[in-house]
């Protein structure tokens, strides 16, 4: 097969228009440093994918530094409290009165990816939709490069002094990052959904229940998102709304605390929660951000936030190495990013933990179910772990 011609030379070559790969070419291009966005879906598509919507106080401080806080600053939503439900009665955690006394932001991720194409186009950036980008290669040399296919499957050459891989946690750009994973496969599924309905209370809902964990997350007034833990191998198609509903009620103690109100579920899918992490996050002239460095399970709404934070370490680097060939900032990229990946990745964890007490009547299930039920009891009754929490629970 012959080489197909490089179609673009640019600075920095950033991989996936998602949150990281976005606030990363929006930082670029406010510094001046050129480049250039390959992006595998249509825009159609990624303004529309509804994922994330809690933005920790460090993320929006960081978009509005950057005035890429538009969409947000008009109709993002303080969020300051969430609660779990369980055997154990009601805990509510007013997390703006706790620890650092910090709150929450709740943006929907599909407005802010749209606000961020739009801001990085008004700032002269460059997105190529409908590119897939197949491989990459001369890590190692001056002029790295990535091949792509668009719309028709014709192939493209791109070159860069840099590449950012931001293709998330299913892209290529982790896989040329020659490391082991560390990897958790924790072996639990969420139904997760979006209905058009407003959410039973303005708060987060935990619900530890021994059919299975559910939780509500409010989106808008009347989108809310839903969590359902399922079996591995269910069929989504298996979850009439009614079963949906009805499991909801019963898992988030409707009964005693009150009903969702019902809606059209506009959105099911399965997630599968799965934790990994890269060490090294970056090889040669490759440095990976968001999803790619690291997949982080959406129990403690982390991802979206370390995506955006591991995005401006990283556009500081390259806007030092492109614009005055220093590259400490680069070498020390992944240094930098790690423990906020270690610390965002380890609260993940405990709450996967925390959420998903494992069923059936052998003792050791039941023990464990002993030692969440402690959990429960110690964030009720003291008042540092409470602190503790909050801060976790913000934080990024
Ligand atoms: C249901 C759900 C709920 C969530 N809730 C929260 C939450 O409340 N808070 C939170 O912080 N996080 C949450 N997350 C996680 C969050 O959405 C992700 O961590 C975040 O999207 C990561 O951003 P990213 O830019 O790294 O990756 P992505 O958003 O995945 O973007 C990567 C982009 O790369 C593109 N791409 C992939 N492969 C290629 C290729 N070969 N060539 C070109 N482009 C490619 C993709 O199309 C995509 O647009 C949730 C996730 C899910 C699934």
């Amino acid at each position: 097969m012959p080489e197909p011609a490089t179609i673009s030379d640019t600075a920095v070559l950033v991989l996936g228009a998602g949150p990281a790969g976005l606030v990363l070419a929006n930082l670029l291009c406010a510094a001046g440093v050129e480049c250039v966005v390959l992006e595998r879906r249509s825009r159609a598509h990624v303004e529309q994918r509804a994922r994330a919507g809690f933005l920790s106080p460090r993320s929006v401080a960081l978009l509005r530094e950057h005035g890429l806080d538009q969409g947000l600053s008009r109709l993002g939503k303080r969020h300051d409290r969430c609660e779990f439900r369980s055997a154990a009665g009601r805990l509510e955690l007013r997390y703006s009165e706790l620890g650092s006394r910090k709150t929450h932001t709740v943006y929907p991720q599909q407005l802010l990816v749209t606000d961020l194409i739009a801001e990085l186009g008004r700032r002269g950036g460059e997105i190529r939709f409908d590119t897939a980008v197949r491989s990459l290669g001369g890590l190692d040399s001056a002029r790295p490069w990535v091949r792509a296919e668009d719309a028709v499957l014709r192939e493209q050459r791109y070159a860069a002094r840099y590449i950012a891989g931001c293709d998330g946690a299913r892209g290529v750009a982790r896989t040329a990052v020659p490391v082991v994973p560390a990897v958790r496969d924790h072996g639990i599924t969420w139904l997760a959904l979006l209905a058009r309905a407003p959410a039973c209370s303005d708060s987060v809902v935990y619900g530890v229940h021994g059919a299975g964990f559910a939780g509500q997350m409010p989106r808008s007034p009347d989108i809310t998102r839903y969590y359902l833990q399922c079996d591995p191998g269910t069929d989504v198609e298996e979850w009439d709304e009614d079963r949906i509903w009805n499991a909801l009620d019963e898992r988030l103690l409707a009964g005693q605390f009150g009903a969702p109100a019902r809606g059209p579920i506009i959105e099911r899918s399965l997630v599968r929660l799965r934790s990994e992490i890269l060490d090294p996050i970056q090889h040669g002239r490759l440095f990976l951000a968001g999803d790619a460095a690291t997949s982080i399970s959406p129990s403690a709404a982390k991802g979206a936030n370390l995506a955006i934070a591991e995005a401006a370490i990283l556009a500081d680097a390259l806007g030092a190495a492109v614009r005055t060939g220093d590259e400490a900032g680069l070498r020390s990229y992944s240094e930098r990013c790690l423990p906020l990946i270690r610390q965002a990745q380890e609260f993940s964890h405990w709450m996967i933990d925390l959420l998903h007490p494992p069923a059936g009547d052998d003792p050791e299930a039941a023990y464990q179910r002993v030692l969440r039920r402690a959990r429960l009891d110690s964030l009720s009754t003291s008042a540092s772990h409470r602190h503790y929490f909050a801060d976790n629970y913000v934080g990024i």
